[in-house]
């Protein structure tokens, strides 16, 4: 199921997926369900991508776990809260959000925030479809550039990671789907896009997140879109966990540590806090989660599970807060079927983009599990609209 490429020589299949994390998870399974041929490229030694080290939320509109709730929801109430969003944000980037590919979840008006018990199940979720007999999935391996005839995508050549043998040629009669998530992780080339300063703050993901696809695929002239939404986070534990608060040097609470991101990033650290202080923020969460509201009073934040687990279990752990960042926002502009798009509009014959590596759904991060949820809806619905 798992090849090692070590061997591999030049070959043809139907469609190429770069990347396997939720974008390209779902990518191979339409693939697979469409009946066609498919062969998928994994940096790492494992599929997965960055789902495995997310925090698992991911939202979705009009669940069963909703209805559970009696918690209404629709395709309309989360557009207009994409749209609130992206009207909120848009005087710090220029941002351009595709209204045509909205139809995805979030969190905002009404609780859409689902969570897998472990983030493992995200790729185990997928396994029977990488099993199936017309899937080959090389890891180790990296592509490294796309094969371009005249202006159509044909096909990537690859390398195996130990470099034991020389680079060899993967043809895609039907496409190359492009899903290697965002370039957190490559400071040079955030570097063109974000202040020097700030492009240098580390990053919490995977390291071959270097923003491949976005590379690759201009060369074949697609057209990358919301490039410089970087969004900086504070990296803690978990932001979303209720046995997780942040405190200032004044062991105070100062955020809805639950979001949004951008406020958390100027106030963070914890150095020496006055123990007192401490004990008083940890008290009055604890006296929250004890409480039947659903919005602390302090600071907006919400705790909508029924599970309220309070701080007040040894051992507890304090981490310092540096900023960071988790996840990008910039990809290529495409069709609603997730063809690329040169500069003029027009799609690019066998080029696809999906997942972080596609731009005009992400800038609606700050909202939680838009990302994973995209990635598994992009994959999906650039199948099903082929
Ligand atoms: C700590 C953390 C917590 C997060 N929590 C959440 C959350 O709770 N909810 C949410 O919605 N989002 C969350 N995210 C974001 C989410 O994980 C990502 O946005 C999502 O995984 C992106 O999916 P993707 O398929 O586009 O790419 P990724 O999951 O980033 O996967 C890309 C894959 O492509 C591979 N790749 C890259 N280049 C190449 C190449 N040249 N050749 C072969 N393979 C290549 C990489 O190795 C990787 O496996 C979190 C991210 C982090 C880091």
């Amino acid at each position: 199921m798992y090849l090692d490429s070590s061997k591999a020589t030049d070959q043809k299949t139907d469609i190429v997926v770069v990347g396997t994390g939720p974008g390209g998870l779902s990518a191979v399974a339409g693939a697979v369900y469409s009946g066609a041929q498919v062969v998928s490229i994994e940096a790492q030694p494992r599929i997965g991508g960055n789902s495995v080290w997310s925090t698992g939320w991911v939202a979705f509109v009009d669940t069963a776990m909703q209805r559970a709730e009696g918690l209404q929801d629709s395709e309309e109430i989360f557009l207009a809260d994409c749209e609130k969003l992206i009207e909120k944000h848009s005087p710090q980037y220029p941002i351009s959000w595709d209204v045509e590919l909205g139809k995805r979840p979030l969190q905002a008006s009404v609780n859409r925030l689902h969570a897998v018990e472990d983030t493992e199940m995200f790729p185990q979720a997928f396994e029977q479809d990488f099993a199936g007999p017309n899937v080959k999935t090389y890891v180790n391996t990296t592509a490294q550039e796309l094969i371009i005839e005249g202006r159509a995508v044909k096909g990537v050549v690859v390398k195996a990671n130990n470099g034991t043998i020389s680079a060899f040629r993967i043809h895609a009669r039907k496409g190359v789907i492009l899903a290697t998530g965002g370039y957190q992780a490559n400071p040079a080339l955030r570097s063109r896009y974000q202040l020097r300063t700030e492009s240098s703050s580390p990053a919490i993901c995977l390291d071959t997140c270097r923003g491949d696809g976005q590379l690759m695929g201009q060369t074949a002239g697609g057209d990358l879109i919301n490039m410089c939404v970087i969004p900086p986070v504070v990296i803690v534990a978990s932001a979303m966990v209720q046995e997780a608060i942040a405190v200032n040097a004044q062991g105070v609470r100062f955020h809805n540590e639950a979001g949004p991101y951008y406020d958390r990033v100027e106030l963070a650290g914890i150095i020496d806090v006055p123990a007192k202080a401490l004990a008083n923020s940890v008290r009055s969460w604890n006296d929250f989660l004890a409480s039947s509201e659903t919005k602390d009073p302090q600071t907006g934040r919400v705790a909508f599970s029924e599970e309220r687990k309070r701080i007040d279990k040894a051992p507890i752990y304090a981490a310092r807060m540096v900023t960071g960042v988790g996840l990008t926002c910039g990809g290529f502009a495409t069709t609603r079927s997730m063809q690329v798009v040169n500069a003029l509009g027009r799609p690019i014959e066998g080029l696809f983009a999906v997942g972080d590596t596609a731009g005009g759904f992400t800038p609606t991060e700050s909202m939680g599990g838009t990302h994973l949820g995209g990635g598994f809806v992009l994959g999906w619905v650039q199948n099903s609209r082929r």
